[in-house]
């Protein structure tokens, strides 16, 4: 775990600080990389050095130059204090979560947001004597009707996953800061680039490092930021909690981050342009995606996001499970798998309905959720034709 303090300087920009940040060339006999640092003992020359606190590293478990190297670099995109790393993106959720609450507290998540995080915190945190309740995405100000005095923690996923409702995440903060209530909000769609939790108000921002990050679908991995307030909180619980990640994991990320930036960019393009060629689709009932103008939250969107991730849903008229399978069996680029992030397209069908329980999902259609790789985009859209001639023909 790294805080700020003393660490590479700020870059200006993101894009210098993806390439520039959390390298030390020097150390490594000039080598443009830190190599995986394997280990778990480290060795001290005298009992000064056992003794003292001058050593940068003390035993794997909390850290070695190949993690600090993500570490910093999230630290400084998200304008945090500091950065945990985990060995998974919900690893990295469950380990912030339990740094916040206690025995007896009330905690207020999003509906939309994703089931496993739900899951968690319903059950074994419920187990914990923690009450979990769930609240419209689109709450904003509400959130203030839901609070009461045990309430510790509101948790912030937006865009939804599958659905992409975007949160007023000002407006939230706004009700939870002056009550001493957390904000955490899992940043994995829009990345750092194009959204920055913490300088709106949110303590803690969590990502699934698996996704976009590691970017390359070959390792799973977690990240973990909070401002000054929280940074001893989340730190402590995390080194107590006994989480880290490898450092292997830790090479696969902070070389993927190198190039965030540019996939972003490709991908963020081929996704809307794909959208755009969807919502023109007699078959398509509706496309999820918050950069589209005729999404119900584009408004806020365009306020609180500086681009747009790789990931929408869409949803398509019927639901005939012939002509569902008739589609994606017959997928020739888009492969179906969970997970997304990777330089690979994905397309998979999801139940929103099943799933919710403080709002209802009404559809008649079903819903599919779409990860743009860096495939040509004509491509996909050919590979995505033949797909809904299949759907419409079965
Ligand atoms: C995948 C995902 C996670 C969990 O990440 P893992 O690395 O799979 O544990 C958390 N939040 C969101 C939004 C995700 O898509």
């Amino acid at each position: 775990m790294t805080s700020n303090a003393g660490k590479d300087a700020r870059a200006a920009s993101p894009e210098t600080i993806l390439t520039h940040s959390g390298r030390r060339t020097d150390e490594q006999f000039g080598f443009v990389n830190t190599p995986v640092y394997r280990g778990s003992t480290v060795l001290f020359g005298t009992l000064d050095d056992l003794e003292g606190s001058g050593a940068p590293y003390r035993y794997g478990r909390t850290g070695n130059p190949s993690t600090q190297a993500v570490e910093t670099v999230i630290t400084a995109l998200e304008e945090a204090a500091g950065t945990v790393l985990a060995p998974s993106g919900l690893a990295a959720i469950s380990t912030a979560l339990l740094s916040v609450v206690s025995a007896g507290d009330d905690i207020l998540l999003t509906d939309s947001v994703y089931e496993p995080t739900r899951l968690f915190c319903r059950e074994t945190l419920g187990r914990m004597g923690v009450t979990t309740r769930f609240y419209d995405p689109r709450i904003g100000a509400g959130i203030a009707d839901l609070v009461n005095e045990k309430t510790k923690l509101v948790f912030v996923e937006s865009p939804g996953s599958l659905t992409f409702e975007v949160q007023d995440l000002p407006a939230i903060s706004a009700v939870a800061r002056p009550r001493g209530i957390a904000v955490m909000v899992d940043n994995s769609w829009a990345t750092p680039l194009f959204h920055k939790p913490l300088t709106l108000g949110a303590d803690i921002v969590v990502h699934a490092g698996t996704k976009m990050f590691i970017g390359h679908s070959d390792a799973m991995f977690g990240t973990a930021s909070a401002n000054a307030e929280w940074w001893p909180r989340l730190s402590r619980t995390h080194r107590l909690a006994g989480i880290c990640a490898s450092p292997d994991d830790a090479f696969l990320a902070a070389r993927g981050l190198r190039t965030l930036a540019i996939r972003m960019k490709e991908q963020r393009e081929r996704a809307l342009e794909l959208a755009r060629w969807l919502e023109a689709r007699p078959l398509v009932e509706q496309v999820l995606h918050p950069a589209l103008e005729s999404h119900p939250d584009h408004a806020l969107f365009r306020r609180d996001f500086s681009g747009s991730g790789s990931l929408f849903s869409m949803v398509l008229k019927g639901k005939p499970r012939a002509a569902i399978a008739a589609m994606l069996d017959g997928l020739e680029l888009f492969g179906m798998g969970y997970s997304w992030g990777g330089y690979e397209s994905l397309c998979l069908p999801v139940h929103p309905e099943r799933i919710r329980t403080a709002t209802r999902w009404e559809s008649d259609g079903c819903t599919f959720r779409i990860h743009v790789g860096l495939e040509g985009i004509d491509d996909l859209k050919a590979d995505m034709a033949a797909a809904l001639d299949r759907y419409a023909a079965a």
